[in-house]
C-alpha cells in the first residue's frame, strides 16, 4: 500500500489540531484547514462516521491533497447518549465550551437532581477518515469509557476535557498532561486503526 506523505487535516479545532499534529508520524508533511482559510462544511450526517467523511471529502475536494478529518464527541448514557454528534454545537455559534459543559450540567439536574452521587457513564467517540477528492480511503472509530465529574476541573485540552474522567484514572482529562490523555483517549485509539496508511 502506498504511504501517504502529505497530508490535510480538516479541523478548525485549535484542541484537536495540537492532538492530531502529535499523533501522526512526523515524517508527514501536515497543512491545516486553517492555512487555506477554509470554513467547514454543515455536518449533515446522523453518525460520528458520516460526518468525519462530509468533512474529508469537502476539504479533500477544496484543496486537491489527500484529507484526515475528525468527527468527536462525549455521549452520557442518562442522557440518551447526547450530546453526541451535538457536541460541538452545545457551545453555541462561538463554540464556547463553558457553555457546553453547563448545559450538561443543566440536562443532569433536570434527568436526575442526585446524579453528582452517582456515576455518570459516558464515553468520547472519535471518528477518523481520509478521503482523497470523493473517495473515502478509510474510516475508523474508537472510544474511551469513562464517568462525568461533579464539578468541572482543570485548565489542559479542550472541550469536554474538564468534566470527563476516564476509567481507571482519578483525574479529569483536564487535569491530565496532554502527553498522557493522548495515550489513552477516543482519538489516539482511532489513530492506531489508520496507522497502516501512515
Ligand atoms: P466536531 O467533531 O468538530 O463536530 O466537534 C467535536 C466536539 O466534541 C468538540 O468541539 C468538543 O466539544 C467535543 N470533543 C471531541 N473530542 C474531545 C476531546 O478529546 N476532549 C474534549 N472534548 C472533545
Amino acid at each position: 500500500m502506498k504511504k501517504i506523505n502529505y497530508l490535510l487535516i480538516g479541523t478548525n479545532n485549535d484542541g484537536k489540531l495540537r492532538e492530531i499534529r502529535s499523533l501522526l508520524p512526523k515524517n508527514i508533511k501536515t497543512r491545516s484547514v486553517k492555512y487555506y482559510r477554509l470554513n467547514s462544511p454543515p455536518e449533515n450526517g446522523s453518525s460520528f462516521k458520516e460526518n468525519s467523511l462530509i468533512k474529508s471529502k469537502f476539504f479533500s475536494k477544496k484543496t486537491n491533497l489527500p484529507c484526515l478529518a475528525d468527527d468527536s464527541g462525549l455521549e452520557i448514557d442518562i442522557l440518551n447518549k447526547k450530546p453526541g454528534i451535538f457536541s460541538a454545537r452545545w457551545g453555541g455559534k462561538k463554540g464556547n465550551f463553558n457553555k457546553a459543559i453547563k448545559k450538561v450540567f443543566r440536562e443532569l439536574n433536570k434527568k436526575d437532581k442526585n446524579w453528582r452521587k452517582k456515576k455518570i457513564k459516558a464515553r468520547f467517540i472519535c471518528a477518523l477518515s481520509i478521503s482523497f477528492l470523493n473517495k473515502k480511503i478509510t474510516c475508523v472509530q474508537g472510544k474511551v469509557e469513562g464517568t462525568i465529574s461533579s464539578e468541572a476541573i482543570g485548565k489542559n485540552g479542550f472541550g469536554y476535557d474538564p468534566i470527563f474522567i476516564p476509567d481507571n484514572e482519578k483525574k479529569t482529562f483536564g487535569e491530565m498532561n496532554p502527553s498522557k490523555k493522548y495515550k489513552i483517549d477516543h482519538r489516539s485509539k482511532a489513530f492506531k486503526k489508520i496507522k497502516k496508511f501512515l
